[in-house]
Parts: structure tokens; C-alpha cells; sequence
């Protein structure tokens, strides 16, 4: 199976979990400036894009243009480049690129066909999705389709969908990833405050019930 990598404004550790996913026999990695020299895109059966993308920087629109067209199914991977992540809060003037201050989900630029949860996206997760996209295994695949269409994630969500929804378990991801310390442990359950909150959707992402919510949510298939 053939995929390219890319990476665009993100801490890179999406890509760091993804290296594990190389030692699939089955895998051969085509493009990937970070990890190989070929600087030719290639015709691939994924292509995985991890980090926000910067309006500011041509290269990357170009880039996720061309990956598109090579691609069968284009894969987000991580919340920044699935809902902006903390890059949603730039707001430019930073060193070294002072001139970089709007940064959009990739889906808001390119058509995605699945989006990979975490922040970042754990090694297992990205290994089963792998597996799964390898056999075909359509109903295993339908929840990373649908989270395509959250394109912002914020507390209120978390909130909402998650602990009000009953299917919090008080593990304090949530609150451990909140850039902004927005969320409190209290009682063992999370507390979002919401004039804190920035909506990075870092929290949504990182919640690992958010993967049972869609899997709910895909009830008839699953
Ligand atoms: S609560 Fe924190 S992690 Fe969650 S969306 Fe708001 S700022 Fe981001
Ligand atoms: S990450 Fe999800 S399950 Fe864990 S405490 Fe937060 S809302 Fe609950």
C-alpha cells in the first residue's frame, strides 16, 4: 500500500506516532520531506496530512492541492490539522515567520475523506486505521469518515456531547491538554470554562470517548 506524508504547522508529534505505522510490511512510504528525499509527490493510495494549514504560506495550498489529486483518500491526522488545534489562536508577529497568522483545517481547503482523532494521534489509533483501510474494513472506517465533518471543536462540545452525554470517565485528558488551562478536574469530572476557552477543540480530540460518541453515532453499522 502506497502513501505519502505531510506535514504542515503542528509540533510534529502526529508524525513521530506515525513512524511506527512504517514497520507495516505492507506499508511503502513514497513522499515525505520530513523522512525520505524523494521531493516528488507520487501517486499513492493515502495521503496523510498532519498540522494546520497556513493561509500566509503559498507552499502550503500548493502542496495539499497536488497531494489531492495524487491520492485516492487524503487522511487528517490530529487535531491540528482535523479542527486548527492550538494554531487557531495565532494571531502573527511571532518569530520566525512573523508574517504566518491565519491557519485553517485542512478540510477547509481540500476535499478529506477521514479524520484521525488525538493530539497527538496515538500510534495505536493510526496502526488499527491502517489495518482496517488495508482490508477494506468499510464499518470499522465509518466513524473516521464522519468526524470529517467537525470542522471546530470546543469545550462546549466536549461538554455537551461527552460528560453531558454521560460518557465521561474522568480520565483528565481533557484537562491535561488544554493549552489555555480551561478545564478543571472537579469530582473527577471535567469542568470547561468557557470564557477561557480559545475552541482549539484540542480536548475533543484528545477525549477518547469522543471515538465511542461516533461510534454511537454509527450504531446501525457497527
Ligand atoms: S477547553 Fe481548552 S482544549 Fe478545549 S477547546 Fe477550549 S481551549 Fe481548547
Ligand atoms: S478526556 Fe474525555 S473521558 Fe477523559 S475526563 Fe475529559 S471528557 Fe472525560
Amino acid at each position: 500500500m502506497r502513501v505519502s506524508y505531510i506535514k504542515l504547522a503542528d509540533c510534529s508529534g502526529c508524525m513521530i506516532n506515525f513512524l511506527d505505522v512504517l514497520s507495516l510490511d505492507y506499508i511503502e512510504l513514497v513522499y515525505c520531506p520530513n523522512l525520505i528525499d524523494n521531493r516528488t509527490l507520487q501517486q499513492a493510495d493515502i495521503g496523510f496530512v498532519s498540522g494546520s494549514v497556513c493561509m500566509e504560506f503559498k507552499e502550503h495550498i500548493s502542496i495539499l492541492k497536488e497531494l489531492r489529486e495524487k491520492c485516492r483518500h487524503i487522511v487528517t491526522v490530529g487535531s491540528c490539522a482535523c479542527v486548527g488545534g492550538i494554531t487557531r489562536f495565532c494571531r502573527g508577529d511571532q518569530l520566525p515567520q512573523t508574517g504566518h497568522k491565519t491557519f485553517l483545517p485542512v478540510s477547509e481547503v481540500i476535499e478529506v475523506d477521514y479524520a484521525i482523532p488525538g493530539c497527538p494521534a496515538s500510534t495505536m489509533i493510526l496502526k488499527k486505521f491502517v489495518e482496517a483501510y488495508h482490508k477494506g474494513n468499510e464499518k470499522y472506517l465509518l466513524p473516521f469518515k464522519n468526524l470529517v465533518k467537525k470542522k471546530r471543536a470546543s469545550g462546549q462540545d466536549l461538554q455537551d456531547e461527552i460528560v453531558s452525554a454521560g460518557l465521561c470517565v474522568g480520565c483528565g485528558m481533557c484537562a491535561l491538554s488544554c493549552p489555555v488551562e480551561a478545564i478543571e478536574m472537579i469530582k473527577g469530572l471535567p469542568e470547561v470554562r468557557m470564557d477561557k476557552c480559545i475552541r482549539c477543540g484540542t480536548c475533543y480530540f484528545r477525549c477518547p470517548r469522543n471515538f465511542l460518541k461516533l461510534r454511537k453515532e454509527n450504531a446501525e453499522v457497527i
